[in-house]
């Protein structure tokens, strides 16, 4: 997609998905897009709904959390309805600051007065989650196709996990009826869910990492609310007690019914950042493929969740990112000098790879840098009134 990340599919599609949804409601207010981001998210969203007539699109993303070449995706940004801030803290931070608006009666208020609403590009959006269940029918299909598998054979699916957004369509794949046996879950040190499918606790309570998958430096996975939330058998009830206590305490425990129901579907595993790039050269040594570092993490947590298993169910492992966003960090993992500016380690990704850099990327060498704010947190509120001009 334009911005070379997976979340291009659905949120091409989810302005379309909004403002057809609007003109059916008959709302006649503008839609103000919020998006806290810990990378491809904010610059995703920010080209799916530039220039789109009654939306206004504002993105927080933490300002030492992003790659360079994603935060000069962002800064770079074109369109006359578009504003991007950075906050002095982690995703986490943007996230909640996010939630908190959205959840605040004054802000909603204040908006409704001027004329104007909030809504969401982050996979808390349904119009997010919904396009990429086709990931997953279409790999299933493409895989029969192919022949290396027959109609009906199971697959396992691999995904590097953050917001708990991208699995839990593999999720709804599986219960529309594309065979899968497991969804194995790969996190980096930030290893919140591994911990949690495997002991049925969720415990926010440790260190934030900040690391070179920085896609999946989460600890607080919001989609992990609608997986429970089927799992309990749509108890409501049971889920805001947990995350009731969640917001409270950091922390909940599932119960036993919820923990099996986990098991029986799920996989999980984490790698740090060593072990990250250890992967990127077994398989640039292997393949003469330059993975990027979040796609290497759900390699390695397969290749443990192999060999602990012995599972030789055909496997699909999805890979979410260009290398070239984070080129230094691939190059530093296959020996490679990584003295040059973004632009020349880029070049210099190019000669080794010998993947062509993508145009979109390429094209950021000369564009003019127009976002450089920075604020703290907790000046969110302030900043988008401004930006709003209410
Ligand atoms: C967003 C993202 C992820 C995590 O996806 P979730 O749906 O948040 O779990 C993983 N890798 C990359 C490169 C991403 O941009």
């Amino acid at each position: 997609g334009p911005t070379c990340a997976f979340k291009d599919m659905a949120l091409q599609i989810l302005p379309y998905l909004l403002t057809t949804s609007i003109k059916k409601l008959g709302v006649d207010k503008k839609v103000v897009i919020l998006v806290a981001t810990s990378g491809d998210t904010g610059k995703a969203a920010l080209e799916g709904f530039k220039d789109v007539e009654g939306t206004e699109i504002l993105v927080f993303y933490p300002e030492d959390g992003v790659s360079a070449m994603q935060k000069k995706q962002m800064t770079t940004q074109e369109g006359g309805n578009v504003g991007v801030c950075a906050i002095k803290g982690n995703f986490d931070d943007a996230q909640t600051g996010v939630k908190t608006i959205f959840t605040s009666k004054e802000t909603a208020d204040k908006l409704a007065e001027n004329g104007m609403m909030f809504s969401s590009a982050n996979s808390i959006n349904w119009g997010r989650l919904a396009p990429q269940i086709i990931y997953y029918v279409s790999t299933y299909a493409q895989l029969v196709a192919d022949g290396e598998i027959e109609l009906g054979d199971k697959i396992n699916i691999v995904v590097p996990t953050g917001n708990f957004g991208n699995i839990l369509a593999g999720y709804y794949a599986k219960h529309m009826g594309v065979p899968v046996n497991k969804l194995i879950c790969a996190s980096n040190a930030n290893n919140v869910l591994t911990d949690f499918i495997k002991t049925g606790i969720y415990d926010r309570n440790r260190p934030f990492h900040t690391t070179i998958s920085p896609s999946m430096d989460i600890l607080i996975s919001s989609n992990l609310e609608r997986l429970l939330y089927h799992l309990s058998g749509s108890d409501d009830a049971q889920i805001r007690e947990w995350f009731g206590s969640l917001s409270k305490t950091g922390r909940y425990e599932v119960t036993d019914e919820v923990k099996k129901a986990i098991a029986d579907e799920f996989y999980a595993g984490c790698c740090d950042d060593e072990q990250t790039k250890a992967c990127i050269k077994e398989i640039y040594d292997e393949y003469s493929y330059t993975c990027d570092t979040h796609t290497a993490v759900a390699v390695k947590v397969y290749k443990d969740y192999a060999a602990a298993t012995g599972d030789e169910t055909k496997t699909v492992i999805a890979s979410t990112a260009s290398p070239y966003k984070f080129s230094g960090s691939v190059l530093a993992a296959i020996g490679k000098d990584t003295n040059a500016d973004e632009f020349g380690l880029v070049d210099e990704l190019a000669e080794v790879s010998k993947i062509p850099v993508p145009a979109s990327l390429a094209a950021l060498k000369d564009k003019e840098v127009r976002f450089t704010k920075v604020i703290d947190k907790a000046d969110m509120k302030d900043y988008i009134y401004s930006a709003l001009g209410i």
